[in-house]
């Protein structure tokens, strides 16, 4: 197998809402010839902030869905006593019930249900407007097997790699769940971006020992440190403890959140953390032992 030549970044929070996609799209915005690959799929948003073309969408199936084919209906009455979730009734299937189990399927002594692949979300192929390429997927609301999805967008942005990318910077997941493993996978180096809250350095150490378990090499970005120096303190504390690189902290900056409300282009947006950013790029590529462009 040939090596592959460009590093992967993923960029992780133990919950939504803690500046990760900011700093994905910031971050991205600082290094050239990348693909970026947005992993959020329940809660997608780097598109919004990145306004790409979207090139191609692909149809993702996560799960199978139940439906009866009345003609062939005994009406017995076995499925709707076996389903535990309740989603047949009057010899029909509520798809929005419907776990897909299969359970149903598999009984029915009339082979009258019909269990197939259901759409339940949709990925695409997209290009901002300096060429480069951002993977993205959204799944429907409420339904599952994220992880699944993940996995796919990642596996069509390696597929289309060309040769002079050197980033493929991932937006992860928040959490530890299913869809992180995955985002994870194949990563070459973790930022977890965390915010100085009790809650906060909790969420931490749980991202951290998964890592650890990947064998990720990693680092730790402090948003919004100047809201709570104490937690700051301890989270940096830690980190020296455990001899893990701080890789940067970013002042909280209420205009910014206000901007992004206000749908002012991207660019000027990031002005005012650019910086802090630029050098939590530095301080990444010392990590990953690559010189500074
Ligand atoms: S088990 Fe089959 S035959 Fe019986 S009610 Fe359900 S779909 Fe109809
Ligand atoms: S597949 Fe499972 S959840 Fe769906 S209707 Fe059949 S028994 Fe119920």
């Amino acid at each position: 197998m040939q090596d592959r030549v460009y590093k992967q970044v993923v960029i992780l929070s133990g919950k939504g809402g803690t500046g990760k996609t900011t700093l994905a799209a910031v971050l991205s915005s600082l290094l050239r010839n990348k693909v970026i690959v947005d992993c959020d799929v329940d809660a997608a948003n780097l598109h919004i902030a990145l306004n790409p073309v979207v090139n191609k969408s692909f149809e993702f199936s996560g799960s199978k869905k139940a439906e009866i084919d009345t003609e062939n209906c005994s009406k017995c009455g076995l499925c709707e006593s076996l389903c535990r979730f309740d989603a047949i009734g009057a010899f029909s299937v509520n798809p929005a019930a419907c776990e897909g189990c299969g359970l149903c399927f598999r009984a029915c002594p009339s082979d009258a249900v019909i269990f197939q692949d259901v759409q339940t979300g949709k990925y695409y192929e997209s290009t901002l407007s300096d060429g480069t390429k951002l993977y993205y997927a959204k799944l429907n609301p409420g339904e599952g097997n994220s992880g699944k999805l993940v996995t796919e967008i990642k596996k069509l942005a390696v597929k289309n790699i060309l040769d002079d990318i050197q980033w493929m910077i991932v937006d992860g997941p928040p959490g530890i769940g299913c869809p992180v493993n995955a985002s994870i996978a194949s990563a070459d180096f973790a930022i977890i971006i965390t915010e100085p809250t009790v809650t906060g350095i909790h969420d931490l150490k749980r991202i951290i020992t998964l890592l650890n378990k990947f064998r990720i090499k990693y680092g730790i970005v402090v948003n919004k440190y100047d809201i709570n120096g104490k937690e700051t303190g301890a989270i940096t504390a830690y980190a020296f403890e455990e001899n893990i690189p701080i890789l940067g902290l970013i002042p909280f900056n209420n205009k910014f959140k206000d901007d992004f409300i206000s749908g002012i282009s991207f660019n000027n947006v990031v002005s005012g953390i650019r910086e802090p950013i630029d050098g939590i790029k530095t301080k990444m590529m010392q990590c990953l032992s690559i010189p500074f462009n």
